[in-house]
């Protein structure tokens, strides 16, 4: 009976990309199957119970503005929420929450149950059904067949994964969990070019065995901002939230994970494959940065319900008997009760300049890659590549042009664009400084530049839109009042004087106060009763205020920055046609033409990012294509 069953969309793995991705086809209307190989461990986080922080938290807000899930779920399971950065500029801010492990898979489960045209199932899938390089559909381990026209890949770090502790190594995805093999020589077969990736994590430790009073206390945010624009209401105050652990390691530490050293995979040879160089292992950190006496630590809790700790920073594959030893010369883990050890992974990984801005492969039509399998690292980039791809998938069984976002719309567009052009020869994670026009890309407009957007293809609900229109245009109401209301030296100048900045010559409108760095809208407003009258007219909205203010605050970089975008996308969007011979441009260089023909770039814009491909080949291909 399976063998005849029939879907749109097949997404393979249920992680943070399969998720959405799975979510994303089935709300644009697509008969999905999600199939993964374990279903209680939807959306699990492999690593640490967090999502957003710096460049992620970005991502976590873009793909709720387009009407992803990440969002709303990070915000119904987080136990304390911080917004980092808030000292810098706006387009540093970056939303982050601790989260309850066990309470987000299940939020994220109670989430994709409720879409009527979702299917669940779990098993292991082991081979691709393919016809003259288009995919047909899977083929499970007992051997039932399940077809569909596009099949979304989020194989995370099960290919081939391979968990090392010490000397001790064996096949798993996590830990916990079987590897998945069948996969990838499958996609060999189909002549995918395949690479390896490492990663690892630090050993989880019983709550009730560490002495807190030799830490630092780290208290969340009492102002706290909600990932979601959909989430209503008052998070919860700092008090009400779970605290985190601050603690430090020191020399003794590092003389205990010294001993392990040559008993560790990563320094013996076993481990040949690379990992995030940002986010490396404690014994990784002793032996590069050797003048360094202490590192610091993060002792985050996984959840309300247990006791069980993570110990961010401390991300080990050494021996068991090491990683104990050294945590108990740590201060405040003298007696410390380890849950789980500390282990590293290998796994297969695809190199991304095989598949396209959609995330569709190049090589076998309707098979999307998306998450892990593309060579990234995090939940937030995997997280965004699988809703991209899921409305891809649908939209291609639905004959409609695949969503693409620019590099100047959304961090989204930017880690595809990176990973399509520039590849990745280590687990690509994101930052601020990927983003060229990171001024335009603030967590705070997520909504304003994604929403219209996600509603045009179907996924942003209505209920998302109206309450996107009315904040635009609340913003837009309170944007003018600021710009036409005069403001006058006897009002403003105590409010001026008590922040140290200059007084008032004459009236001036409100928006030039605001200009300055010191005076926010607050102070204003409670230096100029009428004024603050004619606000709550407009809106009782913090963010509203906030968004108001940071526009005017930063309008000359924004204009700026709004100016380059015009001016790079005239060049941008020129398209180049698939089946150009590259060969047969002889002016350009040897290197450019390798890299053109290889990656087969859409645009001009694209192919000008590709390493390795010059200015003057750029030139080349734009004199060809006139002519
Ligand atoms: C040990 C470890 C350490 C990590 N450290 C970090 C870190 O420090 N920082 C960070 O940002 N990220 C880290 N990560 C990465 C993070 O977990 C991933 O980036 C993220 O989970 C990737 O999401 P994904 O959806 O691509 O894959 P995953 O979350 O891994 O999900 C893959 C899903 O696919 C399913 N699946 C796989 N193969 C098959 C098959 N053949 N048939 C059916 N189902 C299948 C699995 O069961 C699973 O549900 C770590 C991961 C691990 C395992």
């Amino acid at each position: 009976m399976y063998n005849k069953e029939t879907y749109d969309v097949i997404v393979v793995g249920a992680g943070h990309a399969g998720s959405e991705a799975a979510g994303a086809a089935a709300r644009l209307g697509a008969k999905t199957l999600l199939i993964t190989m374990n279903l209680e461990a939807i959306a699990k986080m492999s690593c640490n119970p967090a999502m957003g922080g710096v460049a992620k938290g970005q991502l976590v807000r873009e793909i709720d503005a387009l009407g992803g899930l990440s969002g709303i779920v990070s915000d119904e399971s987080s136990v304390q929420f911080r917004m980092l950065n808030r000292s810098k500029g706006p387009a540093m801010w970056s939303p982050r929450c601790q989260s309850d492990r066990m309470l987000y898979a299940q939020k994220m489960r109670e989430k994709l149950e409720s879409i009527p045209l979702l299917t669940f199932r779990q098993d292991n899938v082991v081979d691709l059904i393919t016809e003259d390089f288009e995919v047909k559909g899977i083929v499970t381990q007992t051997g039932q067949k399940f077809f569909a026209k596009s099949v979304v890949l989020t194989s995370g770090t099960f290919l081939n994964g391979l968990i090392h502790i010490g000397e001790s190594n064996y096949g798993g995805g996590r830990s916990g969990e079987r590897a998945s093999v069948g996969i990838s020589a499958a996609l060999e077969n189909l002549g995918f070019e395949i690479g390896r990736l490492k990663t690892g994590t630090p050993p989880r430790v019983d709550g009730r065995s560490v002495d807190y009073s030799k830490l630092e206390i780290q208290y969340g945010d009492d102002d706290a901002s909600p990932f979601s624009f959909m989430t209503e209401g008052e998070l919860p105050k700092a008090k009400d939230q779970l605290t985190c652990w601050i603690g430090y390691t020191n020399e003794q530490v590092h003389d205990v994970l010294r001993t392990g050293f040559d008993r560790s995979p990563m320094f013996n040879g076993r481990i040949k494959s690379i990992g995030p160089r940002y986010c490396p292992s404690i014994e990784d950190k002793i032996n590069r940065f050797a003048d360094k006496d202490r590192h610091q630590l993060f002792l985050e809790p996984e959840g309300w319900n247990t006791y069980e700790m993570y110990l961010n920073g401390f991300s080990t594959s050494l021996p068991e008997e090491t990683q104990i030893e050294a945590l108990r010369t740590i201060p405040g883990f003298e007696n410390v009760v380890m849950i789980r050890p500390g282990y590293a992974i290998e796994y297969d990984y695809f190199p991304p300049h095989q598949v396209k801005r959609s995330l569709e492969t190049k090589n076998v039509e309707g098979l999307f890659f998306a998450g892990q399998i593309n060579g990234t690292t995090g939940y937030e980039e995997a997280a965004c590549q699988g809703l991209m791809a899921g409305i891809n998938a649908a939209l291609k069984v639905q004959n409609k042009d695949p969503f693409v976002l620019k590099r100047s719309e959304a961090y989204i567009g930017v880690l595809i664009d990176d990973l399509i052009n520039k590849g990745t020869e280590e687990p690509y994670r994101m930052f601020t400084s990927r983003a060229e026009h990171r001024i335009l890309l603030r967590q705070d407009n997520a909504d304003l530049r994604l929403t219209e957007l996600g509603y045009k293809i179907g996924l942003a609900t209505k209920e998302r839109y109206e309450q996107y229109l009315q904040k635009k245009e609340e913003i837009d109401r309170l944007h003018t009042l600021v710009s036409k209301y005069t403001v006058r030296p006897e009002q403003m100048d105590p409010m001026l004087k008590k922040l140290g900045t200059s007084k008032l010559t004459q009236p001036v409108k409100a928006h030039t106060v605001l200009m300055r760095p010191e005076v926010n809208l607050q102070e204003m407003l409670l230096a100029d009763d009428i004024f603050k009258s004619k606000v709550e007219a407009i809106t009782s909205k913090k963010y509203v205020v906030e968004q108001v203010e940071i526009q005017v605050k930063y309008s000359g970089y924004i204009q700026k920055e709004y100016e380059m975008v015009d001016e790079l996308s005239k060049k941008e969007n020129s398209p180049i046609p698939e089946k150009i011979d590259y060969a047969k441009l002889k002016s350009l260089s040897t290197e450019g033409m390798v890299k053109l023909s290889k990656i087969r770039p859409e645009t001009i814009g694209q192919a000008s990012r590709i390493s390795g491909v010059s200015a003057s080949d750029v030139a080349v291909l734009m004199v060809y294509l006139k002519n």
